[in-house]
């Protein structure tokens, strides 16, 4: 996946630690800056696909996005989204 998008994101104008918060009132104020950024999808699915484990990547914690892969995982095992 190409990168190019992240000329994009919103996240350029704030300090990168801002994007690796050390509690949850910081996740928060990573994800209220993600959650206007028009790049968001393209950035979440970055990180999912690269196994970025650090940092708010498209809006999502790392607890959250570690539970999203498990979800995918699941939905693939048990091929729940073939029809
Ligand atoms: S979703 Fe958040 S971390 Fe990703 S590019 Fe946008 S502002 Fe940056």
């Amino acid at each position: 996946m190409s990168s190019e998008w992240m000329a994009d994101g919103k996240c350029r104008e704030y300090p990168a630690e801002v994007f690796f918060p050390r509690d949850g009132v910081g996740v928060i104020k990573a994800q209220h800056i993600c959650a206007e950024c028009p790049v968001a999808a393209r950035c979440l699915e970055y990180a999912l696909e690269n196994h970025i484990d650090h940092g708010i990547w498209g809006g999502r914690s790392e607890r959250e996005r570690r539970r999203l892969l498990r979800e995918r995982r699941r939905r693939r095992i048990f091929n729940i989204d073939a029809h």
